[in-house]
């Protein structure tokens, strides 16, 4: 295998060794080649010199059911896949077409359900997002009077939160017992060593605080990755973008994120329904305000295992 990758030989989530081949191929072949050429062409490039002797190998834990990508980008390949191939003048603009009133109004709708849960003057709560991004979420919680801080690795996303006046703070140097709220969406799937990274979240909330961790819905993958071609064009690039090759290196099961909150002294709790339910915001028609009232009493009983909360105990 190239050097370029570093072998995973236990699962990232449970630390199990039992784990089982589910899919492999060529990088520079169909259909992952495809499916690369396809889903960075409006994002940046691709060098394939660095993929050519590597295998995407899709695995599966027999312990906790996650899939994970047993080859995964060394620190090298890592800064140039986020930092060149990424072009982050392509990933700005496509974070202000993302920010359009129904993606800010679900941003307002999580962070008035989290003042509702805590139930405290929003200036009293200190929130963190995990992987901040381009700040929204971040500005959205200060709108409302919280303190927020935020924590990112990219070099132009932390000089963007500076210069909204944003505090970013190292992963290293978070401080113990300080956060009510810990904030992670779509950033657990890219991370090489979820457990520390987990373990290190924890220390940093209070007791009694929460942590919200979302990722992609893994739960087609396996009928999915099957087909031949990944790029349908009626879900463009959505057909196996939970374990997307490079980036998605881990997709959880709802044992998974049970199996880690164990692990790291968190236990996994259920936003109440009440406030769920009292804090609805963004409804559209009358169907969207069905959903509203429904989904809350359904993902209670069938949970789909995206969006898990974890409290400090
Ligand atoms: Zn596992």
């Amino acid at each position: 295998m190239a050097s370029f990758f570093v072998e995973r030989k236990e699962c990232p989530a449970c630390n199990s060794s039992a784990i089982e081949d589910v899919y492999s191929c060529r990088y520079i072949e169909s259909p992952v080649r495809d499916y690369l050429d396809s889903f960075y062409q409006s994002q940046g490039k691709i060098e394939y010199d660095y993929l050519k002797d590597a295998d995407y190998h899709l695995c599966n834990c027999s312990t906790c059911g996650a899939l994970f990508q047993k080859w995964i980008p060394n620190d090298f390949l890592s800064d140039k896949l986020y930092d060149e191939w990424i072009d982050p003048d392509a990933a700005f603009q496509r974070h202000q077409q993302k920010n359009n009133l129904d993606y800010l109004g679900k941003k307002a709708g999580e962070i008035i359900q989290i003042i509702g849960y805590f139930n405290l003057p929003p200036h009293q709560l200190h929130l963190l997002d995990f992987g901040m991004g381009w700040c929204q979420w971040a500005n959205m919680a200060r709108a409302f009077g919280c303190n927020c801080s935020g924590s990112e690795i990219s070099a132009e996303r932390i000089e963007f939160a500076e210069s909204q006046g944003l505090e970013v703070i190292p992963l290293e140097k978070l401080p113990d017992e300080h956060f009510d709220f810990i904030n992670s969406e779509q950033v657990f799937e890219h991370l090489p060593n979820p457990l520390e990274i987990l373990n290190i979240l924890q220390k940093a909330l209070k007791p009694h605080g929460l942590l919200r961790i979302n990722v992609p819905d893994g739960s087609k993958i396996r009928r999915n990755i099957k087909k031949g071609n990944w790029t349908f064009p009626a879900e463009p690039n959505r057909v196996v973008n939970p374990i997307s090759p490079l980036e998605h290196i881990n997709c959880y099961s709802g044992y998974s994120m049970a199996r880690m909150a164990d692990a790291t002294g968190l236990r996994i709790i259920k936003m109440p329904i009440p406030v769920q339910l009292k804090y609805n915001v963004n409804i559209s028609g009358l169907s969207g305000m069905l959903k509203k009232i429904v989904r809350p009493f359904y993902t209670s009983y069938f949970p789909r295992g995206v969006c898990t909360y974890f409290e400090k105990p």
